[in-house]
């Protein structure tokens, strides 16, 4: 991540939606726990706004579908069986009980 929140801050709403989606995934926490400097100048109501634009997208982002895992599909090997993650072998494919006899 190139910036802080505070600069994000500075912003418009158009810079924040252009923001990568990775770039704010890393910036979760900040986003998250952000909480304005107590003896600092106090936000503007401009900041607000881009701060709670940032927890938007942070919040769309998160709840996005994960990819499922795809479950592996046994596949045939030339070594007559069925196997999730065949090797090969010089004279084919081999489940992993039959690696050593395929690879020689
Ligand atoms: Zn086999």
């Amino acid at each position: 991540m190139t910036w802080t929140i505070m600069e994000a801050l500075q912003w418009s709403d158009d810079q924040i939606k252009n923001i990568p989606d990775e770039e704010i995934k890393d910036a979760t926490y900040g986003i998250k726990y952000f909480e304005p400097d107590p003896w600092g100048p106090k936000l503007t109501t401009r900041e607000w706004a881009a701060m709670h634009q940032l927890e938007q997208r942070l919040k769309t982002i998160e709840a996005e579908p994960k990819p499922k895992r795809q479950r592996p599909e046994p596949i045939l090997c030339s070594c007559g069986h069925y196997d999730n993650h065949p090797m090969s072998t010089s004279t084919g494919t081999s489940c992993a009980n039959c690696y050593d006899d395929m690879s020689w």
